[in-house]
């Protein structure tokens, strides 16, 4: 039996779930593990599904930091899947919960994060967190093994939501202390570099062009306050070209 099927039906069983006849395997897979509570899943299920996981990325073609020139400095733009780029540590905006995103297919960048990594990402967590299961403080970072994504950290951070028209102080300041706590987790396992998602941006309703600045001018004052940082490439993540421009800007003003 292929690794994929036997996930699939091993996570149907599990759920006791069923699913739309329609779905591509990928698709089935991602739905079931986006579902899952990994609680008691054996560990069959992690070596087939690590199996299942490589044979679909193998069929991608993976970002080297090496295919990116730099805007300025150590600073680097990349427009594109941010579980396609192979570097230290990526970023991934959370939700409050921390456990990554359990609604089916969502487009959000915690379900992609999650789906491509591995449920080994989402048992972590579980484990991290189950002393204090609340609510995660907006600006924090915790980090994860990358497991199956080309990356071999996940740094989670839950970024503020956006609920007036324009961010408050609060939200800006928030945002900012997600981007320095990244940064310091990334520090904690000495990565050279690190990739950020474009935090807060889409469900949680940070205007892309303020957000640019923001993320910007914290981690070059991170990296002016730390002179001796291990972190010597840093890749702001774009997932279409719309902020491009504003990016490329931002960083050349620094
Ligand atoms: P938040 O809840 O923090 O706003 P979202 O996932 O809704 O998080 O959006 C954050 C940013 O991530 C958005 O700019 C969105 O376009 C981008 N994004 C979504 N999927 C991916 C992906 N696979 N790779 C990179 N960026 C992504």
């Amino acid at each position: 039996m292929k690794s994929i099927d036997f996930c699939i039906q091993y996570l149907l069983d599990y759920n006791n779930a069923e699913l739309p006849d329609d779905l591509s395997k990928e698709k089935a897979l991602r739905t079931l593990m986006n579902i899952t509570t990994p609680d008691n899943l054996d560990s069959v299920f992690y070596k087939e599904q690590d199996k299942a996981l490589q044979e679909i990325l193998s069929k991608k073609k993976i970002v080297e930091l090496s295919d990116l020139k730099p805007v300025k400095g150590k600073y680097y733009i990349y427009v594109g899947d941010i579980t396609l780029i192979k570097a230290d540590a990526i970023v991934n905006s959370a939700n409050k919960e921390m456990l990554g995103c359990f609604i089916p297919l969502h487009s959000c960048v915690d379900n992609a994060i999650h789906s491509y990594a591995g449920l080994e990402v989402r048992r972590d967590l579980m484990k991290m967190l189950s002393e204090n299961p609340s609510y995660q403080p907006v600006g924090h970072a915790l980090i994860t093994k990358g497991y199956n994504l080309p990356s071999r950290y996940i740094i989670h951070t839950v970024g503020p939501t956006v609920f007036g028209r324009n961010p408050t102080e609060e939200n800006i300041n928030e945002l900012r202390n997600c981007y320095l706590a990244c940064m310091d987790a990334a520090e904690k396992v000495h990565a050279g570099s690190i990739v950020f998602c474009s935090i807060s941006t889409g469900v949680y309703r940070f205007p892309k062009k303020e957000s640019a600045h923001i993320a910007i001018k914290a981690v070059d004052d991170y990296l002016k306050e730390h002179p001796e940082s291990t972190i010597n490439k840093v890749v702001f993540n774009l997932f279409n070209e719309n902020a491009l421009d504003i990016y490329k800007r931002a960083i050349e003003e620094i």
